[in-house]
């Protein structure tokens, strides 16, 4: 055997996908309603994925899909992976509220209530974002990423929910990928110089899930979120979405 071949076929059975560098982008607050409409920002993003075939997730806020945008609503079908499009959308809570109770303590949609108001939001929203689209959910992320351990037991409610980003380690149903760096200094504010920095200093191999706010993105954003996925693609990053990459962790070397 020829020695690029055999290099080759070394790299198809000898490397799983925790041990590739794998990057999956985590992209919140998809809304598509009447009230609540898709922002411009989730489409350049979808625009810039076709132009350089690759992947991207974003994360849908349910209950926008109660008075359903038709516009907004066949945007998201057309760019489904499901549809032969480049993104995976994921089950991002019903109404992602977050409130001070009477004690003055902070709740959020899956922290605070109890199991069947939490397992309600997760079927409602599930349920909805099917009938409106016709595509299911197999990922999960808590609105602010706030869950507890009445989370964990709700998500009985939807089984199909197999994959839960930034999830509780004491889940043990579902496969969580957990986070490590970070591409907004704050919420919608992308860097690229701080995550360049992160990045040499850090060293991360495996997963990267990384997570942003394409719907609040400025150009500059925007453009500092090109700068990091072109530099992650030069040093040899595999972009997949997160059902693309437990998949592929999950089953056996090819032969
Ligand atoms: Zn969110």
């Amino acid at each position: 055997m020829r020695p690029l071949a055999f290099l080759c076929l070394l790299t198809l059975t000898g490397l799983s996908a925790a041990e590739e560098k794998c990057v999956v982008w985590k992209l919140d607050d998809v809304k598509a309603g009447e009230q609540k409409r898709l922002a411009p920002g989730f489409k350049r993003v979808a625009e810039w994925a076709k132009a350089e075939k690759t992947v991207v997730t974003m994360g849908v806020i349910c209950d926008s899909l109660a008075q359903p945008n038709a516009a907004d609503v066949a945007w998201i079908k057309a760019n489904a992976i499901e549809n032969g499009g480049v993104i995976e959308f994921w089950h991002h809570g019903w109404d992602h509220k977050s409130w001070t109770d009477a004690a003055g303590k902070t709740a959020w949609e899956f922290k605070g209530p109890d199991q069947a108001t939490q397992a309600k939001h997760l079927k409602d929203a599930a349920d909805l974002f099917t009938k409106t689209t016709g595509l299911s959910f197999h990922v999960f992320g808590a609105p602010y990423n706030q869950n507890d351990d009445a989370t964990i037991a709700a998500m009985d409610a939807v089984p199909a929910l197999s994959i839960w980003m930034y999830g509780p380690k004491n889940d043990p149903k579902r496969q969580v990928l957990g986070r490590s760096l970070n591409i907004e200094v704050a919420t919608g504010k992308v860097s690229y110089e701080k995550f360049a920095q992160d990045y040499t200093a850090k060293k991360p191999t495996g997963l990267m899930l990384l997570q942003g706010h394409a719907g609040m993105w400025s150009d500059e954003s925007f453009q500092d979120f090109v700068k990091i996925a072109a530099l992650l693609k030069k040093d040899g990053w595999t972009t997949l979405t997160a059902s693309q990459y437990v998949n592929r962790a999950a089953k056996p070397a090819k032969k």
